[in-house]
């Protein structure tokens, strides 16, 4: 059974350095690769941060019925395409969805046990601090990036979990405890517990 895990946070929180750092320490978890009309970025690597594509190519793929959530985020395309989870599900791996606000509401209306979590940074002072830290942005990106945050944040309340992103290693501590958590889950359980109750009878 494989369980999906929706990470969203506004831009600058933290949630690549969370994403990697429990990726790195979680056995048997994938980063789901979203296709995307937006350009590559520095030394982003297609195939591995996305799959770069016309805004034709996604069109065509949206009425092919092909993905699985998607959205419209600062004038792209995002989305989630459905062979994402088919391997996930043949190669019997869970998997992590780096989307938007949108992306986590359809995926959530779509497949209700998908777990979701939303990153939030400690304040508004610290998120800019981060930002400029990054030293990917103009002043003119950051100041946009910091009111697209305002808004994001409003919508955690739709989330399962919320991490406040303080202290990296706590945060990608409890991260990772919520991963291990929802993979005890009782209803993720039972394709293992059928073969231990048999060795009873
Ligand atoms: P996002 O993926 O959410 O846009 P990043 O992971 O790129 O954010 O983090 C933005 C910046 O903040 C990076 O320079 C990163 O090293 C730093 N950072 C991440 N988590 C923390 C933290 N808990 N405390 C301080 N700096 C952090
Ligand atoms: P970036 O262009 O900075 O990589 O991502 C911009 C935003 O798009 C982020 O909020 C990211 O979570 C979101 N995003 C990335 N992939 C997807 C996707 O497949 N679907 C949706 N809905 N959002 C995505």
């Amino acid at each position: 059974m494989t369980t999906i895990f929706i990470i969203s946070a506004p831009s600058g929180s933290g949630k690549s350095t969370l994403v990697s750092r429990v990726m790195d320490q979680e056995p048997n978890l994938k980063f789901s690769i979203s296709y995307t009309t937006r350009k590559p970025r520095g030394n982003e690597v297609e195939g591995v941060n996305y799959h770069y594509i016309s805004r034709e190519e996604f069109e065509l793929r949206l009425a092919g019925n092909e993905f699985l959530e998607h959205a419209d985020v600062f004038g792209n395309y995002y989305g989630t395409h459905m062979s994402e989870l088919e391997k996930a599900r043949l190669g019997g791996y869970d998997l992590v969805l780096d989307i938007d606000v949108q992306g986590a509401r359809q995926l959530k209306d779509r497949i209700p046990d998908a777990v979701s979590i939303f990153i939030l940074p400690p304040s508004r002072a610290e998120l800019e601090k981060r930002l400029r830290a990054r030293g990917e942005d103009s002043e003119e990106v950051i100041q946009r990036r910091l009111r697209e945050a305002a808004e994001e944040i409003r919508n955690y309340g739709r989330y399962d979990y919320v991490l406040v992103n303080d202290q990296v290693g706590e945060s990608s501590s409890n991260l990772a405890g919520i991963v291990r958590g929802e993979r005890v889950r009782r209803v993720r359980m039972e394709e293992r517990i059928a073969p231990i109750l048999e060795t009873f009878e």
